[in-house]
């Protein structure tokens, strides 16, 4: 089931005909989409939608429905999955985790396990390994309901479980917390505590940590000094030029991994980027659209077309970074490590 929203216009094809069709490679991995079924979420509550303007546009994806959306957004192209379920406190988390690991049989998807902090180190292990999971997702939102709240990373992971993701070796994707994202001083304190301590552990942060303006990643670079290399990035949600000029230029690309964040982004618009915070421009009728330039919005294409044509404008003629970007990279974090671990 497709949201109904969800529409390729004539528009839209003449925008991928020009800018994305010549240049997109022909296999490509989406590094960061939520995947769910309708009973995993059905306790997610009225306010806690209203609460978030992502989960207005999308909350169930099921690998059926992303193969569709894949299709008739990149109908040139294979699409590999990197699937992650839907890290809400009020979703039932073992259900969700079990479908991804159903999914994951398939040969080009792999899937993150959800940890919450309570879980037991057995279980974590046991259901990981027996499930052929390729990697951990903690999210903040299982230590606090508020989004970017003042948690600590090890609030809502904690150092126990890091060291087992360290032990079985498993790449973790990061959705970093706290109003100040990637160059919160705790955040980045934690960050190089993980380094230290974990060194086995492929840290993933998600939405280049929430670096949606460009300022964050100035002075991320200035905070985290060499050792923002020892990290990857995933795009997912990041439609800033500035930032993808930024990351591209001082980052060494193969550790800059697309992602869509899908069903979240399948509606048509861009952004508008002020004092440190953005504004979704869209087309389609949110709750939260405030239709600011209601004469633009016919010509709005899909915000995720107009994501991958920044990215690809900015890597330019070299094949082989496009290549790394948008499918190596994300190959070899999630899919050529051993599902589940290491064995013993
Ligand atoms: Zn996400």
């Amino acid at each position: 089931m497709m949201y109904d929203y969800f529409h390729r216009t004539e528009l839209d094809e003449t925008f991928y005909t020009e800018h994305l069709q010549p240049r997109l490679p022909r296999e490509m991995i989406d590094a960061h989409a939520h995947f769910n079924l309708p009973e995993h979420v059905s306790h997610i509550t009225k306010e806690t939608i209203a609460g978030d303007w992502a989960l207005e546009c999308g909350l169930l994806m099921s690998y059926e429905d992303a193969c569709a959306y894949y299709r008739t957004l990149f109908p040139d192209t294979v699409v590999y999955m990197t699937a992650l379920p839907w890290p809400l406190r009020e979703a039932n988390t073992i259900g969700n985790n079990n479908y991804i690991s159903r999914i994951s049989e398939y040969p080009h998807l792999r899937g993150l396990m959800t940890i919450r902090p309570e879980y037991s180190l057995s279980m974590i292990e046991q259901a990981f390994t027996e499930g052929g999971f390729s990697g951990f997702k903690p999210y903040p939102y299982m230590a606090s309901t508020v989004k970017g709240a003042d948690v600590s990373i090890f609030d809502f992971m904690t150092h126990e479980q890091f060291a087992l993701a360290n032990r079985l070796r498993v790449p973790v994707l990061m959705h970093l917390p706290r109003a100040g994202r990637l160059p919160a001083p705790e955040n980045v304190s934690e960050i190089r505590t993980i380094l230290e301590r974990y060194p086995n552990v492929k840290l993933v942060i998600a939405h280049f940590g929430r670096c949606f303006n460009v300022e964050y990643f100035e002075q991320a670079l200035d905070a985290l000094g060499e050792d923002i290399h020892r990290v990857w990035f995933d795009t997912a949600a990041v439609l800033n030029p500035a930032v993808h000029r930024l990351t591209f230029q001082e980052l060494d690309y193969h550790k800059i991994l697309f992602g869509t964040d899908f069903p979240i982004l399948l509606w048509h618009g861009k952004r508008e980027w002020k004092n440190g915070t953005y504004t979704n421009l869209c087309r389609e009728n949110f709750s939260w659209n405030k239709h600011l330039y209601p004469e633009d919005e016919s010509n709005y294409t899909f915000f995720v077309y107009e994501q991958i044509k920044h990215m690809l404008d900015i890597i330019g003629d070299d094949e082989e970074k496009k290549r790394a970007v948008f499918f190596g990279n994300a190959k070899e974090v999630y899919f050529d490590t051993q599902r589940g671990g290491v064995q013993a």
